[in-house]
């Protein structure tokens, strides 16, 4: 799978619900549903697990969707990724940042010179 970095860094191509319609059986979709509610909680469906991925129109995972505040304030900025934005550093991405050390090194690849 090629790399597909979302807003913040992650790479949506490594992430299951990626083009998953496409990908999975409808039985693997259900085993990542069943995953992702145990790993973290609430119910999730196999209609869940299909993703055009972060910065692209289309159907998203829930989180992705509806939860997410970097994706939704990278649509309204209208960036490719978060490294192209000019408060690149926020609140918002630095807290996520000091986690996900994979992110960070994808979008710092990718800051202008
Ligand atoms: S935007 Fe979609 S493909 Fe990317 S991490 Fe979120 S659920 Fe997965
Ligand atoms: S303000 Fe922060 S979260 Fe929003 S696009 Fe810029 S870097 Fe990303």
């Amino acid at each position: 799978m090629v790399m597909e970095i979302a807003y913040c860094g992650l790479d949506c191509g490594a992430c299951p619900a990626f083009h998953a319609v496409e990908r999975l059986t409808v039985e693997e979709r259900q085993a990542v549903a069943d995953n992702w509610s145990k790993e973290f909680g609430g119910t999730h469906t196999v209609a869940d697990i299909d993703c055009a991925g972060c910065t692209h129109e289309g159907h998203h995972a829930p989180y992705c969707e509806s939860d997410c505040d970097i994706r939704k304030c990278g649509a309204e900025k209208s960036v490719p990724t978060c490294a192209a934005c000019a408060d690149y550093g926020c609140d918002k991405l630095a807290g996520f940042l000091a986690n996900v050390p994979d992110a960070k090194a994808n979008l710092e690849a990718r800051r202008p010179a």
